[in-house]
C-alpha cells in the first residue's frame, strides 16, 4: 500500500527525547500535508469498513488518539468518545490506573459513552510498552463494551505491547 510509505516517510525521529536514551516518534508532522492526512485517515476508514463493519463507537485516548478519532468516527458516521486523564471528564466516571516509566497514571471515561455490549474500536497513536493500551482495554471491560480492536499508528515492536492487549491489535507502522 503506497499510502503507508508515504505516511512512514512522513513522521520525523528524534534520538534522546524527552530524555537521554529515548528515541521519540513525531507524528504531528503527517498534520502538515492534507494529502498524507488524508493517505491515514483513508487507510484506518478502509480497515474498519473491512474488518469491523459492526463497530458502533471509536474510543481515542487522551491526548494524541484525540486527533484521528473524531475524523474517523466522521467518517464511519458512528460516535466518537474520550477516555481522558483522571479528573478532567464530568459525571458519573470509571477509573484505571497505569504504569508509566516512573510512576502511574489514571484513565477515565464517562459511564453515559457506552452501553453494555456496545462494539468499540479503541485508538492511539504509538503502541509502546502497551501499558496505556491495555489500561484503556479494561476501562472498555469495566463498561462491558466489546472491543473490537485495538488501533495504533505506530507500534515500537520489539517492546511487544501487542502482549499486554488480551484482545486485536491493528498498527499501520511497525517499528523497532
Ligand atoms: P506505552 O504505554 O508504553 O505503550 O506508551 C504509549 C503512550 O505513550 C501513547 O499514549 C503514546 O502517545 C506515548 N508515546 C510513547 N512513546 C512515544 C513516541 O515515541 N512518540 C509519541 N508518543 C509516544
Amino acid at each position: 500500500d503506497s499510502r503507508i510509505s508515504r505516511i512512514s516517510q512522513a513522521m520525523d525521529i528524534y534520538p534522546n527525547f524527552p530524555k537521554p536514551g529515548i528515541t521519540f516518534i513525531d507524528i504531528f508532522p503527517i498534520m502538515r500535508s492534507p494529502d498524507v492526512f488524508s493517505d491515514l485517515t483513508d487507510l484506518l476508514v478502509d480497515h474498519i469498513k473491512q474488518t469491523h463493519p459492526n463497530v458502533e463507537i471509536i474510543f481515542g485516548l487522551d491526548a494524541r488518539g484525540f486527533l484521528f478519532g473524531p475524523l474517523i468516527a466522521q467518517r464511519l458516521g458512528i460516535s466518537f468518545a474520550p477516555i481522558r486523564k483522571a479528573g478532567k471528564l464530568p459525571g458519573e466516571t470509571l477509573q484505571a490506573s497505569f504504569q508509566l516509566e516512573y510512576g502511574s497514571d489514571k484513565f477515565e471515561v464517562q459511564k453515559c459513552s457506552a452501553a453494555k455490549g456496545q462494539n468499540v474500536i479503541i485508538i492511539d497513536d504509538l503502541l509502546a510498552t502497551g501499558g496505556t493500551m491495555a489500561a484503556a482495554y479494561k476501562l472498555m471491560k469495566d463498561l462491558e463494551a466489546d472491543v473490537l480492536e485495538c488501533i495504533v499508528l505506530v507500534e515500537l515492536e520489539n517492546l511487544n505491547g501487542r502482549s499486554k492487549i488480551p484482545g486485536k491489535v491493528f498498527s499501520v507502522i511497525k517499528r523497532n
